[in-house]
């Protein structure tokens, strides 16, 4: 076989993503190299997916043990990496039961269908309305972007599901207002990733808590970005002290390898009968090996500490940056999600800083056309940030300099 080439991208994949030029071939915690032998810092851990960064030997012993012994039974027969991943689960958290799939889009599928269906069960078919909202992001399925708060990404996808509404978010009174007993659930991002980095208030998601308590609905609390130690906790919920009925977890939860979960009580997940939802990877034992991993090394108090640790480094160096050249002002998000909001003259141009970053040796990523965002190894060195950091600046002082001109 022939080495692959970038132009073959654009003559065999469908052309809904828009990759970088270079092809990494390989990656060892946040450093990555490409055809060329090229090296780069990644400040962007595949989106938020590679919790310990690239071949993590602990995750690659974990994977290859598994890769040799059984790989796929389908949920016909329960195996001992998800009942292990299950019961971890069940014990760090405060799920009492598990449903497993293999993106954060299924994972907040399981969680609507579930909470429509607790509804149905419990209060009758009237009760259906979903409460989501604006530029929230919860998947690509029919139904999960229907419920993300971003109209272009639903546009010419409809018919949609119906019933489901979206209101502005961290805005109480509004949500007070939306709110009466036909409501079946919320679905809420504790920070929002996509939709440009921003924490929810607290007072916020605790009155949806309240909210839903009072008119019987659900809280599903997607966290498929934020779970999994991103923001400094093992999930973001016990940084907010607010407990959902319902949690979805997914991207880094695998460290790389794919494998979701939605999180409920056990009275919420009664409603998921025998036939009525089904996964045929859901549970895969590969990735529930890597899972397992991931969460006994995630769910230590070192590798927590860490992650709050390492955001002060970077946002205090992100904040130098960011005086030095006017390019940003609020650096926000929590733990190592970061956004850093261009400043006026910048805005929009986010897209063009993140390739300038590329070509200095740095990936990041972007939240909207203004956010810079960056989600980076829990465990990236301290020598890796610091070089990363080197390269940002490279790249800010050529893309200002270029702007200039
Ligand atoms: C990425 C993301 C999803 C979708 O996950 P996929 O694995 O891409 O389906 C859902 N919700 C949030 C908050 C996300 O960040």
């Amino acid at each position: 076989m022939s080495t692959a080439q970038r132009e073959w991208y654009d003559s065999y994949l469908m052309p809904n993503y828009a990759p970088a030029p270079m092809i990494p071939v390989r990656g060892s915690g946040s450093r990555m190299w490409d055809q060329e032998g090229r090296e780069y810092i990644d400040f962007a851990g595949g989106i938020a997916v590679n919790a310990l960064g690239h071949a993590h030997p602990d995750l690659v012993a974990a994977l290859t043990d598994q890769a040799g012994r059984l790989w796929h039974t389908a949920n016909i027969l329960a195996t001992e990496p998800a009942l292990n991943l299950a019961r971890q689960l069940v014990e760090l958290t405060f799920a009492e039961k598990v449903f497993f799939c293999n993106s954060g889009a299924e994972a907040n599928e399981a969680a609507l269908k579930l909470a429509r269906r607790y509804a149905f069960d419990h209060h009758g078919k009237q009760k259906d309305r979903i409460l989501a909202f604006d530029n929230a992001f919860h998947g690509r399925t029919l139904f999960t972007v229907t419920a993300g708060g971003q109209a272009n990404y639903r546009e010419g996808f409809g018919p949609l599901p119906g019933a489901i509404e979206h209101l502005p978010f961290n805005d109480t009174k509004a949500l007070n207002e939306a709110f009466a007993d036909d409501v079946c659930a919320v679905i809420v991002e504790p920070v929002q990733g996509e939709g440009g980095v921003i924490a929810a208030d607290k007072t916020f998601l605790q009155a949806i808590r309240r909210l839903c308590d009072e008119h019987h609905a659900l809280m599903i609390l997607d966290e498929v970005q934020t779970g999994v130690g991103r923001v400094g906790t093992l999930y973001a919920y016990q940084a907010f002290d607010v407990v959902p009925d319902i949690l979805t977890t997914g991207k880094g939860l695998g460290g790389g390898f794919p494998v979701a979960a939605a999180l409920s009580k056990a009275d919420v997940a009664e409603s998921l009968k025998v036939g009525t939802h089904g996964s045929t990877w859901g549970g895969n034992p590969m990735g529930c090996a890597v899972a397992s991993t991931v969460l006994d090394i995630v769910s230590s108090e070192a590798v927590l500490k860490g992650v709050s640790e390492r955001r002060q480094r970077f946002e205090k160096a992100l904040r130098t940056l960011g005086d030095k050249y006017g390019l940003f002002g609020e650096i926000r998000g929590m733990g190592l999600l970061i956004g850093c909001v261009l400043n006026e003259p910048w805005q929009g141009k986010a897209r063009d800083l993140m390739h300038a970053a590329q070509e200095e040796g740095v990936f990041v990523l972007i939240a909207g056309a203004s956010v810079l965002r960056m989600a980076p190894s829990l465990i990236i060195p301290e020598e890796d940030i610091a070089e990363g950091l080197e390269r940002l600046e490279r790249a800010i002082a050529c893309f200002c300099e270029s702007e200039k001109a």
